[in-house]
This record gives structure tokens, C-alpha cells and sequence, in this order.
């Protein structure tokens, strides 16, 4: 059996969801999101593109970014998260650099999290497969964002724009990360966790997911690592 991992401490009330895409968060962390609602925790959502270059050759970008963008509203209301940003950087050409900081830092402070979920920030996903610039742009940039949240004269322009500081965030967890640490229990939570991915109707076809049978073998194999059924994994990384 694999290792062991922790179990995520659970002391928080809000929490953030900073992603690359729509369907970053579904393919991941959708079942934990839906436990953590249901609890009545405030989750939201921060997309940092629209999508807009998923859907192949034959939809262009606009009218791909207003499928996606629809089809992630739906997937996150199946888990109970009812606000959900949309940035503006280009799917596919996300830069690492302050622009991207200073976005998720004002987000940061608009949310106020203690918890903030990414995507595996790492080279792969553990075997030989890429992961690909935005994911790893993204996941350092919302490292670095942690801090530029807390400091107001890191962006000074956003304490300009009536952002105060934050310095609550507790931990970040990224999810699908092969270096996961801690895992959550989602038992009970499978069902519509598959539904809020197979929202993202459109991509699912286009790119061909099973969506019950990658989030049903992901849970499975985590559970046993902390003696549930059902559990996500993260990789925990605290401020
Ligand atoms: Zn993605």
C-alpha cells in the first residue's frame, strides 16, 4: 500500500480555489470542495483564464471562453461555490512574473482565505507526463501572491484600490501533486464531485474523460492512505 499521508486540518472557514482553468479544480479537488460547503465553509473560485484555447482547432477562442466560462459557473454551483473570478490572462501563455502576482494578491485580499487550493505546481504529475507552463506558473505565483498579500508595500497600487492586506492564509494545497503530503476525507462526496466535472460538457467530449472513472480510481487509491473510503490528496505548503 502507498504511504501514509496526514490528515488536512480542518480549523478554517474560508477558503480560496486558485486555478489555470475551468476544470482544473473538478479533476482534483471538486469532492473536497463539495464536503467543505457542505459544511459550511465559503469557498470561491479564481480562474486565471477563461479557458479559451481547450476546445480544439474547430471553436476559437471567444466562443470557446463563453462555453467554458459557462460550463465552470455550473460545475462550481454543483459543489456550492457561487462566486467564481474569471482573470484575464491568455489560456496557454500565462506569464509568471507581478502582473500575475499582483492579480492573485488582489484576489488574495478580496477573499480574505485561510485556505488557498491550487494545481500541481511541479515539472510532471508524478510520472513521465508534462505538466504544462500555466499549471507551474500559476502554483508559484500563488506562492509568492501569499506574501505579496500580506505586505502593503508589495503592489502599494492596492491598498490604492481599497485592498488591505491579508496575512490569514493558513496553508496552500495543491491538489494532483505528486509530492502530496495530507489527504481529506470525501466519502459520501464522490457522486457530486462526478457531477460537477461532467458539467464541463463541451471539454469532457473534446478531450475524451471518463469523468466517474478518473475521480472514482483517484479516491480509492487515496482513501486507504488515511483509513477512509474516499479521500483527495494535497500537498500541504504553509507560509
Ligand atoms: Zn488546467
Amino acid at each position: 500500500m502507498a504511504d501514509r499521508l496526514e490528515v488536512l486540518d480542518e480549523e478554517w472557514e474560508r477558503g480560496l480555489a486558485i486555478v489555470a482553468h475551468p476544470d482544473d479544480v473538478e479533476y482534483s479537488a471538486g469532492t473536497a470542495v463539495a464536503r467543505w460547503t457542505s459544511e459550511g465553509r465559503h469557498v470561491a473560485y479564481v480562474m486565471v483564464t477563461r479557458g479559451e484555447a481547450g476546445l480544439g482547432d474547430d471553436v476559437p477562442p471567444a466562443q470557446a471562453a463563453a462555453i467554458r466560462e459557462a460550463e465552470q459557473v455550473r460545475s462550481a454551483e454543483i459543489v456550492g461555490v457561487h462566486e467564481v473570478v474569471f482573470l484575464d490572462h491568455r489560456d496557454g501563455m500565462i506569464e509568471y512574473g507581478l502582473p500575475l502576482r499582483r492579480d492573485l494578491a488582489r484576489e488574495i485580499r478580496r477573499y480574505r482565505p485561510e485556505l488557498i487550493l491550487g494545481l500541481n505546481r511541479h515539472e510532471t504529475w508524478g510520472g513521465p507526463s508534462f505538466n504544462t507552463a500555466d499549471h507551474r506558473n500559476v502554483g508559484l505565483a500563488v506562492l509568492d501572491a501569499v506574501g505579496d498579500a500580506a505586505n502593503r508595500w508589495i503592489h502599494p497600487e492596492l491598498v490604492d484600490e481599497g485592498f488591505e492586506p491579508w496575512s490569514g492564509v493558513q496553508a496552500v494545497c495543491f491538489a494532483n501533486s505528486p509530492r502530496s503530503t495530507h489527504a481529506v476525507d470525501v466519502t459520501g462526496f464522490l457522486d457530486v464531485g462526478i457531477a460537477s466535472l461532467r458539467a464541463h460538457e463541451a471539454y469532457l467530449a473534446h478531450v475524451g474523460t471518463d469523468a466517474e472513472a478518473w475521480l472514482r480510481g483517484g479516491v480509492e487509491g487515496t482513501g486507504p492512505r488515511i483509513g477512509v473510503e474516499h479521500a483527495v490528496p494535497f500537498e500541504v505548503v504553509r507560509p
